[in-house]
């Protein structure tokens, strides 16, 4: 039996403001994602209001974002230039998306 070559580990060379950075994100990412799945079994406004609940979260992640913008963690202008690109050429994978609600 061959063995794998072993692989030098990575170096992990976040900062703890890095790390905590990304712990938000993932965190308010999955609360995003709670919340939509909240809409896809009760719809956006049954006894609770989902819709609001959505744009809290969505906020929150969209704040994450901006904070990892500012510390330089990502660049903001590659984002908004692959969000423009998605925009463009994401809609061929859409089966839905015409112009009524
Ligand atoms: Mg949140």
């Amino acid at each position: 039996m061959t063995s794998m070559p072993h692989l030098p580990p990575p170096v992990l060379t976040l900062t703890n403001a890095e790390r905590e950075r990304l712990a938000i994100l993932i965190e308010e990412m999955g609360e995003a994602a709670q919340a939509a799945g909240k809409i896809l079994r009760h719809g956006y406004d049954s006894q609770m209001d989902n819709r609001a609940d959505l744009e809290r979260e969505l906020g929150d992640v969209y704040n994450s974002i901006k904070m990892l913008c500012h510390y330089d963690d990502v660049d903001e202008a590659k984002i908004c230039a692959r969000q423009e690109e998605k925009a463009r050429t994401g809609k061929q994978w859409h089966h839905f998306q015409g112009d009524t609600k």
